[in-house]
């Protein structure tokens, strides 16, 4: 793939202190872009300045929701190299999302390369404080102008990047999480295993009524009996129950995390005992109370490891781990941040540097 680049003549001023950085308000100078349309393909693979874009307000995506998208992270290495971490996981996943909303797949070395590019260009926005990142969003949508039910005939990919600051200001700190038995997100058949737009929107409501009473996250149950346990928000879910690390299975419903796969990686490389199986509401209650619950933490590409301190379902409370960091929550985040960040060995070869092509 053959990528021009436009540079921005009036980059923006670069956040001063990356210590007060906070998520996804900031973008850098340059975004990327290339279009599709039936019978020609992918073409115009570009890196222009960021900045808005022009579309028609019969653009199927604003009608349908005929959109995916990705969500990574490039971290700062010595010498002013960039790393990403196990990129072709996200390539692999975007053609499964794409698949699954009949958007035209891209070649995996293409969006690799692409995001590559695009940290390249704009490697100078890496913040480099602990626990900071840039974020990078690609994300690719329907763009014909026609009121009609069907796939698209015309499509935009674009990535964008965006400094965050250390998802916990205050190092790893557990939240509290809300078990929704009212709303669902997902149903095996759905979307549910993809990133897509959509399945952001189904959750508003519920995390504004957890949020209402004070819990950050909505952990979802499955969608037809209620009963068994799915995922968080954005994050796959973990517990530490005597001793084995489980995980629901992924079902169809769940979205297949990076993150999740690489902390199972890292669970059987340290000899733990790890099971992916259906996990039930009734079964987490009963492991809580009798206390073989040890610990229980979410994974996903933002947060990377975030401990649980409590679980609210229906009118009970439960307290994990006295509210405090599980040892195998802290060895899993120290692990995995130490290996994006290449202060660790990475055995199984998830780092990759950018490469400089254009920066
Ligand atoms: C992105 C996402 C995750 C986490 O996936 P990672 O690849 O680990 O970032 C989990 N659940 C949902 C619903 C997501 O959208």
């Amino acid at each position: 793939m053959n990528i021009r680049v436009v540079k921005n003549n009036h980059p923006s001023q670069k956040p001063v202190a990356d210590q007060s950085l906070s998520f996804g308000h900031i973008f850098t100078d340059h975004m990327f872009l290339m279009n599709y349309e039936e019978g020609r393909g992918w073409f115009d693979p570009r890196i222009v300045p960021f900045g808005d874009l022009s579309l028609s307000p019969a653009a199927m995506v604003l009608h349908y929701g005929q959109e995916m998208f990705e969500g990574m992270k490039a971290y700062p290495g010595k010498n002013g190299e960039a790393y990403l971490f196990r990129p072709d996981m996200n390539a692999k996943r975007s053609n499964s999302s794409c698949d699954r909303l009949c958007i035209p797949r891209i070649p995996e070395e293409d969006f690799v390369q692409a995001v590559e590019a695009l940290v390249d260009v704009d490697r100078d926005w890496i913040p480099t404080a602990p626990g900071t990142s840039l974020y990078i969003r690609p994300f690719i949508f329907a763009t014909d102008p026609f009121l009609g039910v069907a796939p698209s005939r015309t499509y935009l990919f674009c990535i964008i990047a965006s400094p965050s600051g250390a998802y916990y200001q205050s190092g790893l700190a557990p939240v509290k999480i809300w078990i929704e038995d009212e709303y669902v997100r997902a149903v095996r058949g759905g979307m549910g295993y993809i990133k897509a737009g959509g399945n952001y929107a189904v959750s508003l409501i519920a995390q504004v009524k957890a949020h209402d009473d004070g819990y950050s996250q909505v952990l979802w149950l499955d969608g037809v009996e209620r009963r068994y346990i799915e995922e968080v928000g954005a994050m796959n879910i973990f517990f530490k129950i005597n001793g084995t690390v489980l995980t629901p299975m992924l079902n169809g419903s769940i979205l297949p995390g990076i993150t999740r796969d690489s902390v199972l990686h890292l669970c059987r490389q340290m000899g733990l005992p790890t099971e992916e199986r259906r996990i039930s509401v009734d079964e987490l209650i009963a492991a809580a109370k009798d206390g073989s619950l040890e610990e229980i933490f979410g994974t996903g590409t933002a947060a990377v490891v975030s401990p649980v301190g409590h679980l609210r379902y229906k009118d009970e409370v439960l307290t994990v781990g006295n509210a405090q960091i599980g040892p195998l929550t802290q060895k899993l985040y120290d692990t995995l941040t130490g290996i994006q960040w290449g202060l660790r060995d990475d055995p199984f070869g998830w780092r990759v540097t950018v490469p400089h092509r254009f920066g």
